[in-house]
């Protein structure tokens, strides 16, 4: 289901020495998990609102810049919960982290600087790779956060930033290639 536009990224089955966790997190009903519905290739990930089959934790390798990568997408954000243990862990356990919003929902985003700021206290002395994502770019007449606000937050935020459809599958391939990159840069400046 990852429509192909670009040959120098493919998901492979094989067993990969680079693994991290990567989290997402981000105000309910944002998207998160037909995000992580599509990293799995499930084709109904759209079709329906509970997760497939109560499971929460994917993993797939990917080919990146000829390289590959083993991520463990962790979907367990639970905003039911807010401050409680399982939030605290979330932010304790991830290599990195996607923080999505709705573009449709200028809450949503207001709650994803929350959240940055909350991580940051969370993993003070770290550097953790971390992508703003404006999820549902599909729905462009209900658009109440604008691109340039998006990029403007990720500046402030010393982030990534990308815009994402869920629906239409736009940029979701790209968004978890960036994440990718983002933990190669950092490790290879730690390495260097
Ligand atoms: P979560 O609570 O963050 O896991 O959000 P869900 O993945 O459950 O999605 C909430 C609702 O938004 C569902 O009805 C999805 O079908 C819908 N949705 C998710 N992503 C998109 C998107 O990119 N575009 C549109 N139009 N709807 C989306
Ligand atoms: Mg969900």
């Amino acid at each position: 289901s990852w429509s192909s536009d670009s040959s120098d990224s493919v998901i492979s089955t094989d067993s990969c020495a680079s693994l991290f966790r990567v989290v997402l997190i981000g105000e309910d009903g944002v998207g998160k998990s037909a995000l992580a519905g599509i990293f799995t290739g499930a084709q109904d990930s759209m079709d329906s609102d509970c997760d497939l089959s109560g499971e929460d934790t994917y993993e797939q390798t990917l080919t990146v810049d000829g390289e590959c990568a083993t991520i463990i997408l962790l979907d367990t954000w639970d905003t039911q919960d807010r401050g409680s243990w399982s939030q605290e862990q979330c932010m304790q356990v991830g290599d990195a982290y996607l923080i999505v919003y709705s573009i449709t929902d200028r809450s949503s985003f207001e709650r994803a600087s929350e959240l940055r700021i909350q991580l940051r206290r969370a993993r003070q002395m770290e550097d953790i790779p971390i992508i703003l994502v404006g999820n549902k770019s599909d729905l462009v007449r209900c658009r109440e956060v604008s691109v340039a606000e998006g990029r403007a937050c990720a500046v402030v935020f010393d982030c990534k930033f990308i815009e994402t459809s869920a629906a239409v599958q736009h940029n979701v391939r790209e968004m978890f290639e960036g994440i990718v990159r983002q933990v190669r840069l950092r490790r290879d400046s730690k390495e260097a």
